[in-house]
């Protein structure tokens, strides 16, 4: 038989209001192998955000101590806040067989280049940046002061698209979540996530008449 356990990290990139939580959140009802990695972060709880479901929210020093004893695989200053991604927390469940999808920022995606665990990246984008402020002007968090400074950012952040796998437009949640899961299963089926094939076709001595 074929074996197949490498397991990777699923990059999901996206400017603020891009939609890349809802779509995280449906690729992870709609799949059984892919868990998510929760980050820690110094910012303050949203609205109905629970500690350690979203996010492991930590103090300043605490976070800079986790930083120091090398306990993230990456980190970034977000909006003036820190982000981190618990490099133990990962190996663990690549170890047990998931995939690990991270939501996580242009910085933070650039730093995991650097690592040796296999991953694919992958930013999503709205249509059009006019859909993007509609967006954000829904979501009804932030003023429209800060509304305009995530504009601006989103723009630096675009920049950064060719560093990205693959590029998911998200005009239909639908469809944007099945390109997701698509690019999963493309990354899955890849040659070089099977040990030795040849060896595993060739392998004798199964029964499947049963
Ligand atoms: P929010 O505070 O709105 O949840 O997230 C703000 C930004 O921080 C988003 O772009 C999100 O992708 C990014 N982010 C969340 N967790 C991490 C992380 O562990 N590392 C990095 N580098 N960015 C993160």
């Amino acid at each position: 038989m074929i074996e197949h356990n490498k397991q990777f990290l699923i990059i999901l990139s996206a400017p603020s209001g891009g939609g890349k939580t809802t779509i995280l959140n449906e690729v992870r009802r709609m799949t059984d192998n892919i868990d998510y990695s929760v980050s820690y972060t110094t910012r303050q709880p949203r609205g109905t955000e629970e500690n350690k479901i979203h996010y492991h929210f930590v103090d300043e020093p605490e976070f800079l101590l986790r930083k120091e004893a090398g306990d993230f695989l990456e980190s970034a200053l977000v909006f003036g806040k820190w982000y981190g991604t618990s490099i133990s927390f990962i190996k663990g469940r690549l170890e047990a067989g998931k995939h690990v999808i991270m939501d996580i920022d242009v910085q933070g995606a650039a730093l995991i280049s650097s690592t040796d665990i296999p991953y694919v990246k992958v930013f999503i984008v709205p249509p059009s940046m006019d859909i993007l402020k509609d967006r954000l002007i829904k979501r009804d968090t932030d003023s429209m002061e800060e509304i305009e400074k995530r504009l601006k950012i989103a723009i630096t952040e675009l920049e950064h698209i060719d560093r990205y796998d693959y590029l998911v437009i998200n005009d239909d949640l639908e469809t944007a979540v099945r390109d997701v899961i698509s690019i999963v299963r493309a990354e899955e089926n890849r040659t070089d996530k099977y040990i030795n094939p040849i060896a595993g076709f060739l392998c004798t001595g199964e029964n499947h008449d049963q």
